[in-house]
Order: C-alpha cells, then sequence, then structure tokens
C-alpha cells in the first residue's frame, strides 16, 4: 500500500528492513539497538554519526549547534522563549496556518507574543506577504511555520527580518530541497516526517543565541545545558536517534536534498496538476504560489462522495488520505519517502474515481 499519512511518518523500505535486522543484534553487541547504553560507544558512535549526516545533509555551518531533543516539536514551541527571550519580551508571531497558532500558544506564557500577521481571515489559504507585517520593536525574534501540514501552504521564500533572530517550524518540509541555514536563528523539526520515527526532534540553533540569558528554567529545558550534555542530559531516545541517523544516510545516499527536491517537485507539480485539471471535480484552495510540496488537501466537489473515495481509494491500496478534522476534505501528504510511482497510483485512482463518478 502507498501510505499518505501526515504522520507518524512514511519511512523509506530500505531504512525498516535495516532496522528489522539490527532490532536484533547490534552488530557483535549481543544486544539489540535498543538494548545497548547511550553512554557506550557503540551508541555514541551512531549518536555522532547522526549528527554528521544531518550536517552533510543539510549543509549545516559551523556556528550552528545542532540538538537532538525529546518532547516532539510542540515542546520546543514552550523551550525556544524560555531559551530566547526575556520574561514579558515581545516575540513576533506570523500566523498562517494551525501550526503557527499553536507555537504562539505555547509561548504565550513566557514572551509577549504578537501576532506580526495572520492570514486566518483568509482561512489561511495564503501565507501573509512579508510588506505587510508589522514587527514589533525589540522582538526576541520572528516566528513561523515553514510549511502548514494541515492547510498545506509554504513558505517559497526565506523573509528577511533584519537583525532578529528568524526561528522556523520546519517539522514538515525539512530536508525536502536545499535550505540556506544561515539565514535562520533557530530551525526546528519533530523527526515524524521527513526524518524518521516519533519520539525525537532536532534543533538547530546559530551558537551564539545560545549566550542569551533566557528565563528562569530547570535545566533539563536549557538548550545550552543540552549542548553541553550533547543532548543526553537525560536518557535519550536512543532508537528515534538511530531510525533518524539511518534514514538521513539514505537521504544522502539517493542524492541528498538536491535530488529530494526534484522528486518532489515533480510529485507535486503531478498532484496539483490532477486536481486542477479535473475540471473543477477535486479542488486545492490554496494560492497557487505557496502550495505545501509535503501536504496536499483537496476537496471533492460533491461531498456526498467522500466516503466512496476513501474506501475506493483504500481498496486500491492508497491509505490514510481522510483530511485533518480542521480542514475536512481530503489530503495527501507526500513526504520525502513517498516515491513517485505513489503519486502515479495516486493520480491514477483519483482520474479513473472522476471518470466513474463524475
Ligand atoms: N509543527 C508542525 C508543522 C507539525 O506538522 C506538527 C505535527 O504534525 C507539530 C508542529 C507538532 O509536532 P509534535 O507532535 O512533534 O509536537
Amino acid at each position: 500500500a502507498w501510505n499518505f499519512s501526515a504522520g507518524p511518518a512514511t519511512l523509506p523500505e530500505p531504512v525498516l528492513r535495516r532496522a528489522q535486522s539490527e532490532m536484533l543484534e547490534w552488530r557483535d553487541a549481543g544486544a539489540s539497538i535498543v538494548e545497548i547504553s547511550h553512554r557506550g560507544p557503540e551508541f555514541m558512535e551512531v549518536a555522532a554519526a547522526a549528527e554528521s549526516a544531518l550536517r552533510k545533509l543539510l549543509s549545516i555551518p559551523d556556528d550552528y549547534a545542532v540538538l537532538f531533543t525529546q518532547g516532539g516539536a510542540t515542546t520546543q514551541q514552550a523551550l525556544i522563549p524560555l531559551n530566547f527571550a526575556a520574561p514579558g519580551q515581545p516575540a513576533d508571531y506570523v500566523i498562517s496556518g494551525h501550526w503557527g497558532k499553536t507555537a504562539m500558544k505555547q509561548a504565550a506564557p513566557y514572551v509577549a507574543t504578537h501576532v506580526a500577521a495572520s492570514s486566518e481571515a483568509d482561512r489561511y489559504r495564503t501565507i501573509p506577504a512579508r510588506d505587510t507585517w508589522q514587527l514589533a520593536s525589540d522582538a526576541a525574534y520572528v516566528h513561523i511555520t515553514a510549511n502548514e501540514t494541515i492547510h498545506g501552504s509554504e513558505f517559497r521564500d526565506i523573509p528577511d527580518v533584519g537583525d532578529v533572530p528568524l526561528v522556523a517550524d520546519f517539522s514538515s518540509s525539512i530536508a525536502s530541497e536545499p535550505l540556506d541555514v544561515s539565514k535562520f536563528g533557530i530551525l526546528y523539526a519533530g523527526a515524524q516526517k521527513n526524518l524518521g520515527p516519533v519520539g525525537i526532534s532536532v534543533v538547530i540553533v546559530r551558537r551564539d543565541l545560545l549566550e542569551r540569558d533566557g528565563q528562569p528554567r530547570a535545566d533539563i529545558f536549557d538548550y545550552r545545558s543540552q549542548l553541553k550534555a550533547e543532548s543526553m542530559l537525560n536518557t535519550p531516545p536512543t532508537w528515534n536517534w538511530y531510525m533518524l541517523g539511518l534514514t538521513v544516510q539514505w537521504m544522502l545516499d539517493e542524492g541528498g536534498v538536491e535530488e529530494f527536491a526534484k522528486r518532489n517537485a515533480r510529485k507535486a507539480a503531478l498532484l496539483y496538476g490532477a486536481i486542477d485539471d479535473s475540471g473543477g471535480f477535486y479542488r486545492n484552495d490554496i494560492d497557487p504560489a505557496v502550495r505545501s510540496r509535503m501536504n496536499v488537501p483537496f476537496f471533492l466537489h460533491d461531498e456526498a462522495l467522500e466516503k466512496a473515495f476513501l474506501s475506493e481509494s483504500k481498496a486500491a491500496g492508497l491509505i490514510a488520505l481522510k483530511g485533518h478534522r480542521v480542514v475536512g476534505g481530503m489530503r495527501a501528504s507526500i513526504y520525502n519517502a513517498m516515491p513517485e510511482e505513489g503519486v502515479q497510483a495516486l493520480v491514477a485512482f483519483m482520474d479513473d474515481f472522476r471518470k466513474r463518478h463524475g
């Protein structure tokens, strides 16, 4: 079956197969990968290899630290103000969908959250143009959601916010194309779309920002302490870290982000083409200039057909196409691990369904 789930991720088959064997016995350690000590040399090597592969994949400059943390992206949304903003300091949020709103909600207890721009009134069909943003003076940072997983929009250009650090939630589009990390203060992502299974997140932070005092917080919530402890202040999610390393290495072996950018552009063009050329049978409402290449929500012209679409697509081996409850309709998530054949199969099904029900 082709899995179009928005997350937890679809993982590439070679990664799953390799993990299957190493789950039983990790090299000659006499134990599974999930049983070896996180402080032992074997796992330290796994952790270091994952970081260096990620640095290579994303061309992360040396003046950026990489943290591997627990708690998902949502926890980072609360930790970012705790680590990088003074109590009550303003922080700008650009809201282009559900996850931007979530980020602001998590930060609200710690900073004076300020909506610099929002496309809510437009039902998030657009991303507010940079020249409409009203940035607070003295803001600790400007937060954006690079790809809105539920609403299906994506920043196609990195906005210029001057000297204020740009913080971006890349949970659902990290590693989908080349990216200039140096344009950001902080990038973060839950792993469970393009980087591996759920249970670990990546925080990429410009090192000078770690010198900020932030706010009183426990050591475990302190990025500086985590960095000092090599992301092992407490027991890290070793299996997830290992899986992330395998997934990142797989992306490098496949040709890196340049190759995935091409594949993702072709997949998205094929699927949006099938929607746009359906004579109104299918519809996607997002401004074409900011349509997501990862998450494609779409509607059938007649809601009454949705049930048949879902059951017939499932029977055809195309699973998890039901849209998020916030938006309704259908959604096809086509992350890096989704091969082009999967999207071709979906488009063929959509054409056939339209002919039979149109
Ligand atoms: N941000 C984005 C863009 C997401 O897509 C998600 C989850 O799908 C989250 C944040 C929340 O991530 P987590 O469940 O890892 O906290």
